[in-house]
């Protein structure tokens, strides 16, 4: 019976079938973002900054002038290191040896 009493009742009331549908809802972030935004837009500004603070930090730096990639161990080294050049690039002194 306790059942066949709750079922009518959400739809019913509104206020009561939106705080269902909140508690549905798995994602909170959404629903927190959306509060805080309407209240305080600075709050939303923070996690992007902090987005791309992260992305700059993962970015890996292209191999710099005097280094080179080996073809043959995929190593970045030293150019002092390059034993010699082939067509599809250089080779280390380690990989000729
Ligand atoms: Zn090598």
């Amino acid at each position: 019976m306790a059942t066949d009493y709750d079922a009518p009742r959400k739809t019913e009331d509104d206020s009561e079938s939106i705080e269902a549908l909140k508690e549905r809802v798995p994602d909170k972030l959404s629903g927190a973002v959306d509060v805080e935004d309407a209240d305080n837009p600075s709050g939303f500004e923070l996690p992007g900054a902090d987005l791309s603070d992260l992305e700059l930090d993962v970015v890996v730096l292209p191999p710099q002038e005097d280094e080179f990639t080996c073809v043959e161990c995929f190593l970045v080294k030293h150019r002092t290191q390059i034993d010699h050049d082939t067509a599809i690039g250089a080779v280390c002194i380690e990989c000729a040896a």
